[in-house]
């Protein structure tokens, strides 16, 4: 499905709308540009997954843990990561990402298409396109 929003406040509605969506073990992979949006999506799944506190790029450290709830009200452990510094496959060694790709959280990666071998078969692909200045194009595919 693709849609078009028109603020960076609708890009997190629409996050907050999928997040009820969303399973343990479920797997995000984002791409798009710098600056369309990804992180501003991800601040919104994680607002509907009711993580408290500050989410932002964790470009310089690849991985943020977040603690989330399910629609249920169980715990679920929120992993963000951004492989946008990702270049060769050694820079992949001693992050860890086999526990947050394939364990029991939800798993949120930016510049996914740095990596695309690692992903699991079950994936939701979410693509960002700036459509216009405040206008992006969101595809999602399962
Ligand atoms: P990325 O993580 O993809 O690099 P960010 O989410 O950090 O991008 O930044 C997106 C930028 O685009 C923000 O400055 C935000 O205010 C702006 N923006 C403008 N319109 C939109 C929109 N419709 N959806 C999301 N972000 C938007
Ligand atoms: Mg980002």
């Amino acid at each position: 499905m693709t849609l078009t929003t028109n603020s960076p406040e609708e890009t997190r509605a629409f996050g907050k709308e999928m997040a009820g969506r969303l399973r343990r073990g479920s797997v995000l992979a984002f791409s798009g540009d710098l600056g369309a949006g990804k992180t501003c999506l991800i601040q919104g799944i994680c607002e509907g997954l009711a993580v408290a506190g500050p989410v932002s790029s964790p470009t310089f450290i690849i991985a943020n843990e977040y603690a989330g709830r399910l629609g249920d009200g169980q715990e679920v452990p929120v992993f963000h990561l951004d492989l946008y510094r990702i270049e060769r496959q050694a820079d992949l060694d001693g992050l860890g990402w086999e526990e947050y790709l394939y364990g029991d959280g939800i798993c949120l990666v930016e510049w996914a298409d740095r990596a695309p071998h690692i992903f699991p078969k079950d994936v939701f692909k979410v693509r960002i396109e700036v459509a216009g200045e405040s206008e992006r194009s969101i595809t999602v595919t399962e």
